[in-house]
């Protein structure tokens, strides 16, 4: 099964998410329903942006079916598992 979520930061969209479209469109859409296209403008887009980590990444690589990969990925949500510096520098 193909989940869909930031290949940074593993942030899943939910289904309620909007991306825009550059200012002169400035269309509004859920972008996994297109697979990255703008459905007013027919601009596709071939990165997408996360509203969590602010990263772009290709569209493409936020779809994942390989379930280790998967694992790997979720585990950067786990806060037991993420690493913590050891003291901040001043
Ligand atoms: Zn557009
Ligand atoms: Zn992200």
């Amino acid at each position: 099964m193909t989940q869909i979520f930031c290949p940074h930061c593993a942030w899943k969209p939910r289904p309620d998410d909007l991306w825009s479209c550059e200012p002169r469109c400035g269309h509004e859409w859920h972008t996994f329903d297109t697979r990255g296209q703008c459905p007013k403008c027919r601009k596709q887009w071939a990165k997408t942006h996360c509203p969590a980590c602010g990263k772009w990444s290709p569209h493409v690589s936020w779809y994942h079916d390989d379930p280790e990969e998967i694992a790997r990925l979720e585990r950067l949500l786990d806060p037991i598992e993420a690493p913590r510096p050891e003291s901040a520098p001043a």
